[in-house]
């Protein structure tokens, strides 16, 4: 496997495909913006106008775009790179998206005779930067093993989940488990600050103990900063979120704690706030 090519270059995908640069593929690149191509065409990736463009000829073909419905477009759609891939070829989409979706491309592309994974990361920007993504992969097992190295230039921690879809569902899982984390830690500080607390006093207290948590060290520490940038942004945490509530519906299990932070998240957005990242949830307390 040499050639690929890396449609979706935002937050994540321009790090992940400078990462398959550095290991060595030769890169063919494809994002709806053309100017955020710019730094790794410098670099000496090629730019194709279009997905079916980008896939042609390529023995892989790695997709991190924003929502199911670009996912969608990029695959099935009239200029969509399962038009274009030859037999035998892969695919990886490591946006998060619908597992629902992930079944519908896999069967698509095995009618083709394509190998198609889903391949959502955790781990964020700076799991992106770093080369240190959690993969979460579903699909057929040889092909996981085949896209093992491609995977390996751009994370750590690599598992094979199961079945076509089963990678976003562990996605799903993990943005559950986020929302409370974030809430928790949001409501936390909101609550010192009700109390007339020294917020820095109980960051130092309460941080490295049993309510030590990822969102607690990062992101509220960025929103107490005063930082709300993306990394990564509350519109594509309600559309994680959103997928994690329809999907558990559909599977018979009441999920409270998310259904609310959803709803908080919502309101954040409805009120313009869904470029700004996740640290912003703090705000909905104030
Ligand atoms: P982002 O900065 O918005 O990047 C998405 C990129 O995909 C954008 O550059 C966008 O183009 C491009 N794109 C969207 N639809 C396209 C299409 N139909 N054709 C071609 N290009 C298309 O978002 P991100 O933060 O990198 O996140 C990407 C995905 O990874 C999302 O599903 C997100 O939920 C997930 N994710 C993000 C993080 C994080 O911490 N940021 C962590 C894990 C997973 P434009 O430049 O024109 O908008």
């Amino acid at each position: 496997m040499k050639r690929i090519g890396f449609i979706g270059l935002g937050i994540m995908g321009a790090a992940m495909a400078s990462h398959l640069m550095d290991a060595g593929y030769e890169l063919t690149v494809y994002n709806r913006t053309k100017a955020k191509a710019d730094a790794l065409v410098a670099a000496g990736a090629h730019y194709c106008d279009s997905p079916a463009a980008c896939a042609h000829g390529q023995d892989a073909v790695i997709t991190i775009v924003g929502y199911p419905k670009d996912v969608e477009e990029v695959y099935l759609g009239a200029e969509g790179i399962l038009h274009s891939l030859d037999a035998g070829a892969y695919t990886a989409d490591m946006t998060t998206s619908s597992p629902a979706l992930a079944e519908r491309i896999y069967a698509e592309a095995k009618k083709r005779g394509i190998h198609a994974l889903d391949a959502p990361v955790t781990g964020g920007d700076m799991g992106a930067r770093n080369a240190t993504l959690n993969i979460l992969v579903g699909g057929d097992e040889d092909a996981f093993l085949a896209m093992q190295p491609v995977f390996a230039a751009m994370g750590k921690n690599i598992i094979y989940e199961g079945p076509a879809g089963a990678g976003q569902k562990t996605k799903a899982a993990n943005q559950i488990a986020i929302a409370g984390a974030l809430a928790g830690a949001c409501e936390a500080f909101a609550y010192a600050r009700a109390a007339g607390l020294d917020v820095e006093k109980v960051f130092a207290s309460i941080s490295g103990g049993a309510a030590a948590s990822f969102q607690m060290s990062n992101m509220v520490r960025m929103a107490l900063d005063g930082n709300f940038n993306p990394g990564f942004m509350i519109k594509h945490f309600v559309k994680d979120m959103t997928i994690g509530a329809e999907t558990g519906r559909e599977y018979g299990i009441d999920l409270p704690v998310l259904e609310q932070v959803l709803h908080e998240a919502r309101a954040l957005e409805e009120r313009g706030g869904g470029a700004d990242g996740t640290q912003s949830l703090l705000k909905y307390y104030a």
